[in-house]
């Protein structure tokens, strides 16, 4: 590298560096509903901060999803500081949009710096300092190259929280972001500790009861329209009531309409406490679904994103299969045209 000039994210990640070698106490957010990126980041970031003799606060409008409660420090996250308090920096991570974090939660932290980690393409820089790399496959790899630039001691609880959100944020390993760094990145933190059985059981294999049956009757609801390349499933309040489960036992299910031959997007749509849907969707590599949630005032990234609609499951439905027609024209023009 001697005699080259850094590229932009280096010279970003240096900026962060200093901010952390000048500075003592920290506090860490993610976004609302978090995922296995959002958490592992976050608990990846505060052990880094932490073996540098640095003092975290963790704080999420949302509790953690049983799932990741394994992570090592999943039990320190806060969903109030009760009160205003000072930070020297308030890092938010895996956050396209700081409103994202939940007013409540941004209202009651102060800091000198506020400094924004994600790799959404759709992410507003809304921080003094804004490191986004679209290209990355998760917030997680951003947190171990920081990480290993830091010289900090990656420990195996670390290494398997970073890992974690990989696995989530690749569809393990499946989705167009497994990118080689990812899959370097996460042969390294294997190296490093992480156990790849454990996640994969502490991610899939202990599920509830209750989640497969309701599993059953969400699958009861798939359609297929735009001529068999949109496949949606949908969650009603009263599915939620009946079997007792919440919104943190629907993630993954919006692979099962991807997963059916043919189909480029899949949806899922959730009716919310009081009113409006929330949807989520994935695409086949070529469609960029990121287009159609930012159109409805979401956001996310090529293959996965989400937005949330007034309206009943009906009226959305016909709004996102509109949408979905005009992308995919780009898409398969002979077949849609
Ligand atoms: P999911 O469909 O699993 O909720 O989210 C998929 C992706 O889209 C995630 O990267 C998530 O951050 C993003 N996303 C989902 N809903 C919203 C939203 O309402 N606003 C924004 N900006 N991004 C969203
Ligand atoms: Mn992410």
């Amino acid at each position: 590298m001697k005699g080259q000039r850094k590229s932009g994210p280096e010279k970003i990640m240096d900026e962060i560096i200093q901010v952390i070698h000048k500075n003592q106490s920290y506090c860490i957010s993610t976004h609302s509903n978090p995922d296995g990126d959002a958490i592992g980041s976050q608990l990846g970031f505060a052990h880094t901060l932490e073996s540098l003799g640095k003092s975290v606060t963790l704080l999420n409008r949302d509790p953690t999803p049983r799932i990741y409660r394994f992570l090592a420090g999943a039990d320190r996250i806060l969903q109030t500081l009760g009160e205003k308090r000072s930070f020297d920096v308030y890092f938010i991570i895996d956050c396209a949009d700081v409103s994202r974090v939940g007013n409540e939660l941004t209202s009651h932290v102060t800091s000198r710096v506020t400094v924004n980690i994600d790799h959404h393409t759709t992410n507003r820089r809304f921080a003094d300092i804004n490191w986004v790399e679209p290209d990355a496959s998760s917030s997680s790899e951003m947190i171990y190259r920081l990480a290993r630039r830091l010289e900090a001691i990656i420990s195996p609880e670390m290494a398997e929280c970073l890992y974690t959100g990989i696995v989530m944020d690749t569809g393990s390993f499946r989705q167009g972001n497994t990118t080689p760094s990812a899959l370097k990145i996460a042969g390294d933190l294997v190296e490093l500790g992480a156990n790849p059985g454990r996640v994969a059981r502490e991610l899939y294999e202990k599920r509830p009861f209750a989640q497969i049956q309701f599993l059953g009757m969400v699958l009861n609801t798939l359609e297929i329209r735009a001529d068999g390349l949109l496949a949606l499933v949908s969650v009603t309040r009263k599915m939620l009531q009946a079997t007792g489960c919440t919104a943190e036992d629907i993630e993954g299910f919006v692979n099962y309409p991807c997963s059916i031959e043919g189909v480029e997007v899949g949806a899922l749509l959730r009716e919310e406490p009081f009113r409006g849907v929330k949807v989520s969707l994935r695409s086949r590599n070529l469609a960029d679904v990121s287009r159609v949630a930012s159109e409805f005032g979401g956001g996310g990234h090529q293959n996965a994103a989400g937005f949330y609609l007034d309206g009943t499951l009906e009226e959305v439905k016909n709004r996102v299969e509109e949408k979905i027609r005009f992308l995919l024209t780009d898409v398969h023009p002979i077949k849609m045209g």
